[in-house]
């Protein structure tokens, strides 16, 4: 008879269980969750196995399950669970500890997974935007809150966008990218199982399931309707696939709007016929699609804000990385409105400080994109196209 030899990771237990799966020691095997959860498969369903998989410690069977990623966090599984183990937080846990070590350098995996590395996550880029406002107000004569000629606050006088915003966002960005991409094609290796696959039927390539997942998942979030609204956690919460899908829309339009702008104001300088001057009037196309999407952001984020807030902690609870994003948006959100309200208020200083904190912020969100529940995106994408290429959509 076969054997087979079981590594339990006792370490790697205790990190899931400060990770979110802090009850997944109450669960006594009943598969009540996997027959509960509308998106398990008949077929070796989830997330009992799971379950069990994390109370033993066994690290390398989550690490290589394409079953956590299938997992849409509805938490159906924990409002039906008679024992209180809170399967869905044990598989949002599993996810962030999976990304947490998909990418080096694995420190900062380290310090998202906890409030204990907030304080090092900022001061990277406190420093390094103090190094900037510190240089360019040699170059204003030492003056750190400079003015313009004709007495208007202009943050450009030391946060200029040629020589520091756009070099330093442009090689943080393309890093950033540059690390997700990686981590997805290890993640793609660390999914394929052991020895031989035998596949029956049609192989499709890749990117034929990317079409068919961006359509069908993406695009219209079909499965968080699949989901429905979620545990009976005794208070009503918002729609998670309407404010997912506002927020996700209104990343596609601010990306859009910075594309052009940053396009237009570095292609103007060879092809003055397409430059883009901002600040762009009102009306403008462009500045109306801006502000579409920044409305539908702070709408996208106030209703995930309050399904946070009104989550019941006996169901679900919410870790350390679903506050990091949603905070880390809010203050991009709101460093933006009050250092403009500080500089049509003509109050230099805390307009300069807190357009710094503005850029500090924004740094974050790009720098540690691979590590946050943002790049989440990326892995679940590359599982999901996994998950039906080998027949397990
Ligand atoms: S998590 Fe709960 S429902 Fe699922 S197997 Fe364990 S005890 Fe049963
Ligand atoms: S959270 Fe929802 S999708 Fe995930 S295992 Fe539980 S019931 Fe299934």
């Amino acid at each position: 008879m076969a054997q087979t030899k079981l590594q339990p990771d006792m370490e790697f237990v205790r990190e899931l269980q400060a990770a979110g799966g802090d009850s997944l020691k109450k669960c006594f095997q009943c598969a009540t969750c996997s027959v509960a959860c509308p998106m398990s498969p008949a077929n070796n369903p989830y997330p009992r196995k799971e379950m069990v998989w994390a109370s033993w410690g066994l690290k390398d069977k989550l690490e290589k399950d394409i079953d956590i990623w299938l997992c849409h966090n509805c938490g159906n599984c924990a409002d039906l669970c008679p024992r209180g183990a809170r399967p869905a937080d044990m598989m949002a846990a599993a996810r962030n500890m999976v990304y947490k070590d998909l990418m080096k350098p694995s420190i900062i995996g380290k310090w998202m997974s906890s409030a204990k590395g907030l304080p090092f996550l900022f001061a990277i880029p406190a420093v390094l935007w103090l190094f900037v406002w510190w240089i360019m107000s040699l170059v204003n004569g030492g003056q750190w809150f400079p003015r313009a000629e004709d007495g208007r606050i202009v943050f450009g006088q030391i946060f200029y966008g040629d020589y520091t915003i756009d070099p330093i966002f442009m090689i943080t960005f393309f890093g950033a990218l540059f690390i997700i991409l990686k981590g997805a094609m290890k993640l793609w290796q660390q999914l394929k199982p052991e020895g031989t696959l035998l596949l029956i039927g049609k192989d499709q390539p890749w990117y034929y399931h990317l079409y068919d997942l961006v359509l069908d998942e993406i695009l219209l979030h079909k499965k968080f309707a699949d989901c429905k609204s979620g545990p009976a956690t005794g208070v009503k919460t918002p729609q998670r696939q309407l404010s997912h899908m506002l927020l996700f829309y209104s990343f596609c339009i601010l990306a859009f709007v910075t594309a052009v702008v940053a396009g237009g104001h570095w292609l103007g300088k060879i092809w003055p016929a397409i430059a883009v001057h901002t600040p762009l009037p009102f009306f403008n196309p462009i500045k109306l699609a801006a502000n579409l999407g920044a409305v539908m952001l702070l709408v996208g984020l106030g209703m995930l804000t309050v399904r946070r807030i009104r989550l019941n902690p006996k169901y679900q609870s919410s870790s350390f990385q679903d506050w990091y994003l949603l905070g880390l948006i809010w203050c991009i959100g709101l460093t933006g409105v009050l250092a403009q309200s500080f500089r049509l208020m003509d109050f230099a200083p805390p307009a300069f400080f807190i357009y710094y904190l503005h850029l500090v912020f924004v740094w974050m969100l790009f720098a540690y994109l691979p590590w946050s529940k943002l790049g989440h995106l990326v892995y679940r994408t590359t599982a999901l196209i996994f998950a039906r290429k080998y027949g397990r959509g």
